[in-house]
């Protein structure tokens, strides 16, 4: 594509990605934002499927070659809880909700991909299929997009996340474990309440809660290889009404996050072990309960050469990904098919989720052109 062209686009890229940024809506409500993705692409008669589950979200695809494998692109839609404090002209219109996790700008990038690639059709060893996702935010779009038929018959899936620490025109590629994967635990400390005055009549929960909290902070010092990574925290903890009575039990809740599916499957196992003795040597018991939320996001190595190929024929420049804590539910499709997920700079200001984040629209294009030129490049890599 000419220069000339790339700079239309780019222009009408930002104006949808301020259209999306004015008027966020909330994971599984993006209703609005359904339609409008759905309009921008039927302006470029680019076929939608048809997937009736889906209340929200759109998949379309453009096919190349009718026998080729089909690849798809996912790019999620939904914004935050929270009160925008940018100061934009185009900030949210919306009380209390914001595109604070810049999707707004993977959606506009990946309608960009579509309008590129529906001009080199000719070059597509295949199918590529766009897959607008809802309701990243709570960790569910991805679960229902699948269950839509959403992944049926697709080889492999790329995806990105904007990334505020990379200057716009860099691209974050790293094989192997990004994104930390993201579980939830609950610990219930019971013991036997009873009179503050008289604690050797009672079993005090609040006092193996407390070698609780401090037990399970070596979980990963002491059970985790060095070579592995995990963070264990707890960010609740309820017990006790009254300042005069040791109450019966203790509840308390918090988060894993680790890298590798060792460590995932290792670490609660050693919690539960510690809670429970820790408890039973105050003569109370610990109740440890495990609840999955999220692998890790996990790169298939085979794409690595396609993904930096795709930003070195751009003059882009690519740099190893560093690994971030969060958690995102592109690693859901990775359970399913190969995967390929990316860090695409964008030269922001604060980190995702904060009330004044804000992205360089420069990416836009940067973003747009990248996919595109992986999707040619995927589809003469997989098979
Ligand atoms: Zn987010
Ligand atoms: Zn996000």
């Amino acid at each position: 594509m000419s220069e000339e062209y790339n700079k239309a686009l780019h222009t009408r890229l930002v104006s949808m990605r301020r259209e999306l940024h004015e008027h966020p809506e909330l994971s599984f409500q993006e209703f609005e934002t359904t339609k409008k993705i759905r309009r921008w692409l039927e302006e470029e008669n680019i076929a939608i499927l048809d997937t009736p589950k889906l209340e929200t979200g759109v998949v379309a695809e453009i096919k190349g070659r009718e026998e080729g494998p089909v690849i798809a692109l996912r790019a999620d839609i939904d914004a935050l809880p929270i009160q925008e404090q940018t100061g934009l002209p185009f900030a949210s219109k919306t009380e209390g909700t914001m595109h604070a996790c810049g999707h707004d700008f993977h959606t506009a990038s990946i309608i960009g991909t579509a309008i590129l690639l529906n001009r080199r059709k000719k070059e597509l060893k295949g199918t590529v299929r766009f897959i607008f996702q809802p309701a990243e935010e709570i960790a569910a779009g991805a679960r229902m997009v699948i269950e839509a038929g959403g992944l049926d018959g697709v080889s492999a899936i790329f995806g990105m996340h904007n990334k505020p620490d990379l200057p716009v025109g860099t691209i974050g590629l790293k094989e192997g474990a990004l994104m930390a994967s993201v579980d939830r635990f609950e610990i219930l400390v019971r013991g036997k309440g009873g009179h503050a005055g008289i604690p050797n009549n009672s079993i005090d929960p609040i006092a193996a809660a407390g070698q609780i909290v401090s037990g399970l902070q070596s979980v990963v010092s002491r059970n985790i290889s060095s070579l592995q990574n995990a963070v264990v925290s707890i960010t609740r903890i309820q017990g006790g009404s009254s300042w005069n009575v040791i109450p019966d039990q203790v509840g308390m809740e918090g988060t894993v996050r680790t890298f590798q599916k060792e460590a995932r499957e290792a670490v609660p196992k050693h919690m539960e072990r510690m809670a429970e003795g820790i408890a039973a040597g105050f003569g109370a018991q610990a109740e440890f309960r495990w609840f999955p939320y999220l692998p890790s996001v996990q790169n298939d190595g085979r794409f690595l050469r396609a993904a930096s190929e795709a930003a070195t024929r751009l003059g882009y420049q690519t740099v190893p990904a560093e690994q971030s804590p969060g958690g995102e539910d592109f690693a859901l499709y990775q359970e399913n098919i190969p995967g390929f997920f990316v860090w695409m700079g964008t030269s922001g200001t604060e980190e995702w989720h904060h009330p004044a984040f804000t992205l360089d629209e420069e990416a836009l294009i940067v973003a747009a052109r990248y996919f595109a030129e992986l999707a040619v490049i995927a589809l003469e890599t997989v098979k």
